[in-house]
């Protein structure tokens, strides 16, 4: 049976914007989407910003106070609740902000922030213990890809980040090859449903099929508005990770839109 998931366009601001930027940019966003002939409405899908962290009280604001359909989240979260880890923002903070989610494991993150799966699990489960929807990312680099194929890689970051997760959780699956990302080199609308459909069927295995049916899978890596459409195509590709492209708002919109 097939089930219906709400698409997700999420727009991985990375550091860049600050604080009144990223509300120039979120009023210009929310336009552009509006004006666009409703297109974006009656696909249903969900537009989503991740901002840096000084940006999220004012985001938030704005798309409050403009009762903006747009949704918000971090880039990153600590494993910890409080106390002396300095630097450090929690799960707890961001809930406060009403961040629907919280990108876990960005492939920025894992290399040079040495986050390893370990670390990405605990990460996992703070998100969940403070009502926030982790986008776990995945991806091979080159180097896996050629050593041991397309699925190996994202397929065991799925299930080390995933080791002591329980229930059904509400997830999101951002599968990022790193080759990709900022590369100009968009994985094949094939390669991207070949791996999403293997990270599909782990979550069967692991959560099972409920979870499996209701969690999105997008894909990440040099999105832009000539490829969305085809990726979306694809069965098991329920959204976009979208990094440079999401910093110029008329070409995320038309990614918004699958145009
Ligand atoms: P990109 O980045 O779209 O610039 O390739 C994607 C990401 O890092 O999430």
């Amino acid at each position: 049976m097939a089930v219906k998931r709400v698409p997700l366009i999420a727009g991985n601001w990375k550091m860049n914007f600050d604080h009144e930027q990223a509300i120039a940019f979120v009023q210009k966003l929310a336009w552009t989407l509006k004006d666009a002939n409703h297109d974006y409405d009656e696909k249903g899908s969900e537009v989503a910003v991740f901002p840096p962290f000084t940006d999220l009280r004012p985001v938030q604001n704005l798309i409050w106070s403009d009762k903006l359909e747009l949704v918000y989240g971090a880039q990153d979260l600590s494993e910890h609740d409080s106390g002396a880890y300095t630097g450090e923002i929690s799960g707890q903070f961001l809930s406060a902000l009403h961040c629907t989610y919280v990108l876990v494991g960005h492939s920025e993150r894992r290399t040079m922030h040495n986050e390893t799966d370990e670390i990405l699990a605990r990460k996992v489960a703070a998100a969940l213990r403070h009502g926030l929807v982790p986008v776990l990312c995945v991806g091979e680099t080159a180097d896996d890809l050629e050593q041991h194929g397309p699925s190996a890689v994202p397929v065991a970051q799925l299930r080390a980040a995933l080791a002591d997760v329980t229930g059904t959780p509400d997830l999101v699956i951002a599968y990022e090859p790193v080759w990709a990302i900022g590369s100009g080199l968009a994985a094949t609308p094939e390669q991207a449903e070949q791996v999403a459909s293997a990270l599909r069927s782990t979550l069967a295995e692991l959560l099972g099929q409920e979870v499996a049916d209701a969690t999105r899978i997008l894909y990440g890596g040099s999105v832009k508005s000539s490829n969305i459409a085809s990726l979306m195509r694809e069965p098991n590709i329920d959204g976009a990770l979208v990094g440079g492209a999401s910093l110029d708002v008329t070409e995320f919109a038309s990614i918004a839109r699958f145009q």
